[in-house]
């Protein structure tokens, strides 16, 4: 029997079958979690569906119950971050960050107002606009933050009064599943549930009669399916996809210092970071400088098992996503761009690759088109801001990007032709409870964070009383 369990209608549930959880440091699979079958997730449907009604009613224990969330995640830290870096690969101290992260994002939450608008209020009548729940949400996540992204569904979710079903992604699903059996001792039965499995679970979950709502974290490919699985019987979706970050540094940048952060703003998390810096457009005159410094930071950084003191980056986080970022490099090559540091594997056990800056290479090469979510950062020259401008824009992604320079608000004009969900001047990944994230064109559908993402868990009610 494994020693992870289902949560379902508020108690352990094991499985027939269960399947393997690799840690991507050592290769070995130190880890069997049940796969749901399609008769638990009915249960887990109908839990969710049950709680709903009681959930609904009452806005202050809600409130509550998040604080309670926050401070439950808060205490048993030391035991989730060592479990998150090794099914995930990072960074031991940036897996604490992540825990805490997610327990205070719980407590920001809390503090989020569900608003009643009053339009009108006269002898004649009241009207007022109310935002309600929408009833079960089905929550599916990725696994490069699996269980920051599964808070930033679960928080808002449930202060809006909804009940919810997750399921983390096959390659992360211990963090989550502890998150659920941390949460049967604070949440009532039912309100929050959670499944683990492979795609096919995901799938049965979107084509499920039960959810209202679908928010679905992950690729575009996904993403699409989900919609089209939504459609049928109109489920609201939230869709936060993929992306293809460009960073546009001006000519008048302080190399040394805006290299320093364009690399972690790359970096972070081996680059397995959906908004991440996966382009750099760097003026023709700065190239050669630019590209230097990125080497020299790339070399001093340390790379290893996410457990071992002093490690600053881990293993890409699976076999497929490693082979796809090596064949990237490869391709790369082959359409003769340089790769200045980097590009080989580290050991011969673990999927780690060594941070990766390549030169002289442009559009229309796969590592510069195509999200390599990874550690491989292409840098491409350019003649005039106009001329970037129009290749970060060519590109079905609109996550995020940013741009670079001397002056914030020449740097803040140029921002804003970015066609993308969050335009960063100066910093990158500049992401926080309070602030909604998003993608533009095929980086989403709505939003997440802040009250704007708290509303995309509700739908508007009309309450319009004549009074005579
Ligand atoms: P993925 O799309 O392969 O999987 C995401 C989740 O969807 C997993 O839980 C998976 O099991 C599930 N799934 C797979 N097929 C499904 C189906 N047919 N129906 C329903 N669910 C299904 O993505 P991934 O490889 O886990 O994550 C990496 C991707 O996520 C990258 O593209 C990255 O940019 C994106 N991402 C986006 C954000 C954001 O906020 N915009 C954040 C993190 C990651």
């Amino acid at each position: 029997m494994s020693d992870y369990t289902m949560t379902i209608d508020g108690k352990a549930e094991a499985a027939k079958g269960t399947f393997g959880v690799i840690n991507p440091a050592t290769e070995q699979v130190f880890a069997q979690p049940p796969e749901c079958t399609k008769a638990q997730l009915d249960s887990a449907m109908e839990s969710a569906q049950n709680a709903f009604r009681a959930w609904r009613k009452d806005e202050a224990k809600r409130r509550q119950t998040l604080l309670d969330i926050g401070a439950a995640i808060q205490a048993r830290g030391g035991e989730i971050a060592p479990l998150l870096t090794q099914e995930q690969g990072k960074p031991v101290d940036k897996a604490m960050q992540e825990v805490f992260g997610a327990a205070i994002w719980f407590q920001y939450t809390a503090s989020l107002q569900i608003p009643i608008e009053t339009i009108q209020d006269d002898a004649t009548r009241r009207i007022e606009i109310h935002r309600r729940p929408l009833g079960v949400v089905a929550a599916i996540t990725p696994w490069n933050f699996p269980l920051m992204l599964a808070v930033w569904k679960i928080a808002p979710a449930l202060l809006a009064g909804n009940t919810v079903v997750i399921k983390p992604s096959p390659y992360t699903p211990l963090t989550t599943l502890k998150l659920g059996e941390i949460l049967r001792s604070v949440v009532p039965p039912g309100v929050v549930n959670v499944v683990s499995g492979g795609n096919d679970l995901g799938g049965w979950m979107t084509a499920h009669p039960v959810p209202r709502k679908v928010s679905f974290t992950g690729s575009v490919a996904t993403g699409k399916k989900v919609n089209t699985a939504a459609a049928p019987d109109l489920k609201r979706v939230t869709l936060e996809l993929g992306g293809n970050d460009a960073a546009i540094l001006l000519g008048d940048i302080d190399v040394k210092a805006t290299a320093q952060k364009v690399f972690w703003g790359a970096f972070e998390n081996s680059g397995q970071i959906c908004s991440a810096i996966k382009r750099v457009y760097v003026p023709e005159k700065l190239y050669s400088s630019v590209v230097s410094e990125l080497q020299e930071i790339a070399k001093t950084v340390k790379v290893g098992n996410g457990l071992e003191a002093g490690t600053q980056l881990g293993p890409l986080n699976n076999k497929m996503q490693y082979d796809k970022v090596r064949e990237m490099i490869d391709d790369a090559k082959k359409h003769g761009a340089k790769v200045v540091t980097g590009g080989q594997q580290l050991s011969s056990k673990g999927y780690f690759i060594a941070p990766t800056i390549v030169s002289e290479i442009s559009d229309g090469v796969r590592l510069v088109d195509e999200e390599q979510f990874g550690p491989a950062l292409p840098i491409v020259p350019y003649r005039n801001v106009e001329d970037a401008v129009e290749r970060a824009n060519a590109t079905h992604y609109g996550l995020s990007g940013s741009v670079w320079s001397s002056d914030p608000e020449k740097a803040a004009a140029v921002a804003r032709e970015l066609e993308c969900g969050s335009a960063w001047v100066n910093q990158h990944l500049a992401i926080a409870p309070n602030l909604p994230f998003g993608g533009a064109k095929w980086s989403g559908i709505g939003v997440e964070n802040g009250p704007w993402g708290l509303l995309g868990f509700t739908e508007i009610q009309v309450v319009n009383v004549a009074k005579a």
